[in-house]
């Protein structure tokens, strides 16, 4: 039987980032619907085309889209909130959009000018991790008796645009059980399910009808902790899908992790494929051996999820007695290639040992095309390539340029006292209200300000040399100074330094910690048009000289009142990086967090009173079934300790996290020790303060309150209204006063408009106390 190559998703954002430039540009009103339209059909063309030239059979379709694919979902069954004031009828582009990013008043795009069609000043939807990635999807919400009907018709429009261009893709959705269970709301599942099913199957026959043979339905929850009740929607969701579209070969498509308990549930569904990682879940090749003989597999063998180049000798070791039993194989990536950078060919600045190393979407799509050939038609099919990879691996193992044996010796001296405070919060909290002198409610923000197009093209323009250190320098400290002096004038207590020297808060630490090697085109979305390179974390780390503190001493000397030191936590590097596959992520983030440490304390030292250490990423970084969550919190929160208890007492050290699920790490977030945490609150309506209230959380805590996902200004009121909700859950002496996030990626008039309020707001409630 011949082996296939199958790709789950590519990279949607281009190469260039021609989407992202097309979405902002439409955002902004500098380009039209249809030039927005133009991009997008080109990139899917250039798309499909690239993976069919690199060497996959089965390429998808619908994996394309404008902000999310959970999003995509929920307009393809007509899943929009009353708010967006959505009649009905195909879901448009600008309800989509006003789901993704909030709206404010204005007229509608098509109407032109005088549009008066409705009055949108709506904040958009709820925002969190896919899984345990860095992608961020919109969270479905499903209002009680919520009816489901076909609204959007992208899948099936975008199979017939393939089509048209001579591929038969193979169309991607988001399955049905995994669609329900990312959403919120009241509304029972079972009943949700029964309502959603009828769309889902007229999809399904719809895409048959077009000439689509097979459907990969996304169900990633079959890797999660599943109720039995979940196992039931999947029996009954799959079983009606079956009957109702019988034309449609599904590939039931797993990734993330093993399917471990859900097993049989996977192998009981009447589907004629199954997709399984292998990757993290290498020992799931035995079902190869245990998996009905009619059921077509499909193997992740390459890493979707990080960008070491695979050893191809040792997988086709693996493979070739599968192979040889006769059983249908097909051969992709772990998951979606969405969580990888597109092309290694575009890096011509990495370290070419280290380059030597690696594999981005394109050059895995070459190994899986690689790993089909030599199963095919023999290893001596494919040439040196094997070897080439494997001598590639051999090196790998064995560079000088990995090992540091300082950094070892520094590992072999920590000791439990390098992680312990010197004493207990409520002492510190003493000597801090004294040195700090703040008034009640005190208000700050979370560090970044706008990152204009000033700032980036000064950067772009220093980074090509044409603009001189000195002149870079100079503009950068004009910058800084104009921000402290800014936030003095509109009354804010707590000062940042904006941040404008950092391309991104990980990238700027790891281009000056050795261990990390960066690249110049390697972008991976992080949410809508919001990309990021990630730094890639190769070898031990260690910290050559400070990073920040000549920034933080220039801000600090324009102004009589604290500024923050400001810095990201190690298991946010190590969460948003791509971690080297050659020892435990406990270690590398140990490294880490010993090289944080040297700069907490030069910061110290050079007279920071507050010490802020970002850990954006803490919560993300939980492995995906909750028995493995002790394990990984312990080192986590570890590495945090060991990062911030290089200071004395009166040094207060916050930290912050922008999401809004604390229930179940409240109990780590209490033994981080931060005297300050502040978190995303604005859009939860502060519903998770009831977390900390709880848990009787003792230090002080600022839940955001305002969303800056958004460019929406928020009224004095709404947020007076969110801190006496915020008053209502915690002490006063608690609470702080900030946005959810920084602000980098808005514009600095919203920005001036809602810290305005923002500190408004403040007074007012400290008026009550
Ligand atoms: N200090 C960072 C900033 O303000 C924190 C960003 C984040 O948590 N994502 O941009
Ligand atoms: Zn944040």
């Amino acid at each position: 039987m011949t082996v296939t190559v199958a790709t789950l998703g590519f990279p949607r954002i281009g190469p260039r980032r021609e989407l992202k430039t097309a979405l902002e540009s439409y955002w902004s009103g500098k380009s039209g619907r249809g030039e927005l339209l133009a991009t997008a059909a080109g990139l899917r063309a250039a798309t499909w085309a690239r993976q069919k030239a690199l060497g996959a059979d089965i390429v998808p379709s619908n994996d394309f889209s404008f902000y999310d694919q959970v999003l995509d979902t929920s307009a393809m069954v007509g899943a929009v909130p009353a708010l967006y004031g959505w009649k009905g009828g195909p879901v448009d582009l600008d309800t989509y959009f006003a789901m993704a990013r909030g709206a404010q008043g204005g007229a509608h795009e098509e109407c032109g000018a005088g549009c008066t069609h409705k009055a949108v000043d709506v904040p958009a939807s709820e925002m969190t991790k896919w899984f345990d990635t860095n992608y961020h999807y919109l969270v479905p919400e499903f209002a009680p008796g919520q009816a489901f009907a076909l609204s959007s018709t992208k899948v099936i429009d975008e199979y017939l645009e393939a089509k048209a261009q001579g591929i038969a893709t193979r169309p991607v959705l988001v399955g049905p059980v995994t669609f329900l269970k990312l959403g919120k709301g009241e509304a029972d599942r079972a009943a949700l399910l029964r309502a959603l099913l009828p769309v889902y199957a007229e999809v399904l026959n719809r895409l048959a009808a077009a000439g689509a043979e097979w459907v990969q339905m996304d169900e990633p929850c079959l890797v999660l902790d599943l109720a039995d009740e979940d196992r039931a929607l999947l029996a009954e969701a799959y079983a009606a899908l079956a009957q109702a579209a019988p034309a449609v070969k599904l590939m039931l498509t797993t990734y993330f992790g093993a399917l471990g308990d859900n097993l049989e549930t996977a192998l009981a569904l009447p589907v004629a494929g199954l997709h399984l990682d292998l990757v993290r879940a290498p020992e799931q090749l035995a079902l190869a051996a245990k998996a009905p003989a009619g059921l077509v597999l499909s193997l992740g063998v390459i890493d979707g999820r990080n960008v070491w180049r695979a050893d191809l000798e040792a997988i086709l070791d693996r493979l070739e007695p599968v192979v040889k039993s006769g059983r249908q194989i097909i051969l992709a990536p772990s998951c979606s290639l969405l969580h990888t950078p597109i092309d290694l060919a575009l890096e011509t600045a990495i370290d070419p040992e280290v380059k030597s190393w690696l594999a981005f979407a394109v050059q895995k799509i070459e190994e899986l095309a690689t790993l089909a050939r030599a199963l095919n038609e023999g290893r001596a099919a494919v040439g040196d390539r094997l070897a080439a990879s494997s001598a590639a691996a051999r090196a790998r193992r064995t560079s000088p340029k990995i090992h540091d044996a300082a950094v070892g010796e520094r590992l072999a001296q920590v000791s439990d006292a390098m992680a312990r405070r010197q004493s207990p919060f409520p002492e510190r909290r003493r000597v801090q209200v004294e040195s700090l002198g703040l008034p009640a409610f005190p208000t700050t923000t979370i560090g970044s300000f706008p990152q204009t197009e000033q700032v980036r093209k000064a950067r772009a323009a220093h980074a090509k040399g044409t603009l001189t250190d000195a002149d870079y320098q100079a503009f950068l400290r004009a910058e800084t100074a104009r921000t402290v002096k800014w936030q003095e004038d509109i009354g804010l207590d707590v000062l940042v330094h904006g941040e404008f020297e950092r391309n991104d808060m990980v990238q700027y630490f790891g281009e000056q910690l050795s261990g990390f090697v960066f690249s110049k085109a390697g972008w991976v979305q992080s949410y809508g048009s919001r990309c990021v390179r990630p730094p890639i974390l190769f070898g031990d780390v260690s910290r050559p000289s400070p990073m920040t503190v000549a920034w933080w001493q220039y801000a600090q000397s324009v102004t009589t009142r604290p500024m923050k030191g400001m810095l990201t936590g190690p298991v946010t590097i190590l969460n948003w990086s791509f971690v080297r596959d050659d020892v435990p992520r406990s270690l590398a983030c140990r490294q880490i967090a010993l090289a944080i440490r040297d700069e907490v304390a030069d910061l110290e030292a050079a007279g920071a009173r507050i010490i802020q250490i970002d850990e954006a990423a803490l919560r993300e970084g939980l492995p995906l079934r909750r028995g493995d969550w002790a394990e990984y919190l312990r080192w986590a929160v570890e590495s945090f300790r060991l990062t911030a208890s290089a200071v004395a007492d009166r040094t207060q050290i916050h930290t912050h996290m922008c999401y809004s699920e604390f229930n179940d790490i409240i109990a780590a977030i209490g033994d981080m020790d931060a005297d300050v945490i502040s978190i995303e609150t604005a859009r939860s309506k502060m519903e998770l303060l009831g977390a900390f209230a709880d848990y009787r959380y003792p230090a002080e805590i600022g839940p955001g309150v305002y969303d800056i996902h958004s460019p929406r200004v928020p009224a004095v009121e709404e947020m007076t209204e969110l801190l006496e909700a915020a008053r209502g859950r915690l002490a006063p002496e608690q609470l702080w006063v900030n946005p959810d996030c920084g602000l980098k990626t808005r514009k600095w008039p919203e920005t001036e408009a809602a810290l305005v309020n923002m500190v408004e707001a403040a007074r007012k409630v400290r008026a009550l106390v």
